[in-house]
């Protein structure tokens, strides 16, 4: 998911022979777009780890957390300030480092350049003061229910500190808690969970609500514990939706399965999101965001009658276009017109004589300027009369 490239399972950002993998996050960061990992479990586990660091194995979490950090990743929210210090070190949570190396990663972000935050207040206040690299460890390990700051909170503080960026921003946020109460086969952890991952969701789904040029993606990395619901008492653990209705909840095993999991997408290429296909499919779907590129496309008639009026739309991509962008439209015998617009802009001509006309878009954005072209042919409506046919009764 993070490389396009499956791999032997443990293994984090290197191919089945041990060659280094570039991943999705580094190739935004190398396109000056800012970068960050979220997580409710420890940052140097492996989802995170697998979009910025490069080991073996999964379980080595100290040269993880160095390699994150080394990684210059923007923003790094989540818990496991264990790997960050040193054995003989406590920081803001009870339980010391587990580092061997005698490295406090925390004292060196900070010297960095990272702000360093351990509460919900301090990761607002970092947000508000516009911090341009914010580390954020809110407990030894993963992060213990209720979960402080939540979810949804971290996504909206790390696409505030990110969103500033020009360039744009790469953004994995990993409700990674769910995984383990389906390993522990324990359906209200798991459903809790959800919902709060959902807020996140809807987080991240505020801030592109209008922005033509955000993709967000939605999905899973594998299911665990074979998961049912049932609406009839299969003798699984019972819960009521909302409305008062029963469900029952059942189990397969308590470990990961090979059952399809959703992707759920919206945005530039989601449309390349619909049906079953491999994982490393997601990586494409995201490369395609990053790196198509700029194209400008103009829709509309190219064939209509004198005095009809015609709407045509222009529409631009892709992800890393810098709003607002300008739509200047010449067409044979028209006066020129500028309309304003996001991705996408249109405007109506009427032509009143017969003839072929040329339009023209040119798209303006603050770094590049596209044009598109259409030609459209008016001529003569043309009616069909139908003459009755008469038969004749022979003689
Ligand atoms: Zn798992």
């Amino acid at each position: 998911m993070a490389t396009g490239v499956k791999t032997e399972n443990g293994k984090i950002g290197l191919g089945p022979d041990g060659t280094p993998l570039s991943t999705i996050l580094e190739q935004a960061q190398a396109r000056g777009l800012a970068v960050g990992l979220v997580t409710n479990t420890p940052l140097a586990h492996a989802t995170p780890a697998a979009f910025a660091a490069h080991t073996g194995s999964r379980y080595a979490m100290a040269e993880i957390a160095r390699q994150l950090l080394a990684a210059r990743v923007d923003v790094l929210l989540g818990g496991g300030e264990n790997a960050f210090l040193p054995q003989w070190w406590t920081g803001h949570y009870p339980e010391p480092g587990t580092r061997t190396d005698g490295r406090n990663l925390i004292a060196e972000a900070v010297e960095a350049g990272y702000t360093y935050v351990w509460d919900a207040a301090g990761l607002q206040a970092a947000a508000l003061m516009h911090a341009p690299r914010v580390l954020g460890l809110f407990a030894d390990e993963e992060l213990p229910r209720p979960q402080t700051p939540t979810l949804a909170a971290l996504t909206e503080h790390a696409i505030s500190i990110l969103s500033r960026r020009p360039e744009g921003f790469f953004l994995m946020v990993e409700g990674g808690q769910i995984d383990w109460a389906c390993h522990a086969n324990d359906a209200a952890l798991a459903i809790g969970d959800t919902l709060a991952f959902d807020a996140a969701v809807a987080a991240g789904l505020r801030y592109a609500a209008g922005l033509e040029n955000t993709l967000v993606i939605v999905t899973s990395d594998h299911e665990t514990g074979g998961m049912a619901l049932s609406l009839s008492n299969n003798g699984g653990q019972a819960f009521a939706m909302p409305d008062g209705t029963p469900f029952y909840v059942t189990w397969t095993t308590d470990d990961h399965t090979d059952t399809n999991v959703l992707v759920n997408a919206q945005g530039p290429w989601s449309s390349l999101a619909t049906g079953i296909y491999e994982n490393t499919h997601i990586y494409t779907l995201m490369a395609m965001a990053l790196t198509a590129s700029p194209e400008l496309i103009l829709d509309g008639s190219s064939l209509a009658y004198p005095g009809e009026p015609l709407t045509f739309a222009a529409h631009f991509n892709p992800i890393t276009a810098t709003l607002p962008i300008s739509y200047l439209w010449t067409a044979t015998g028209q006066t020129p017109l500028t309309t304003p617009g996001g991705a996408h802009s249109t405007a109506g001509f009427t032509w009143p004589l017969t003839g072929t006309y040329t339009l023209t878009v040119t798209a303006r954005t603050p770094e590049v300027t596209l044009t598109a072209r259409r030609f459209i042919m008016l001529r003569h409506q043309w009616y069909t009369l139908y003459l009755p046919l008469i038969q004749k009764r022979a003689p």
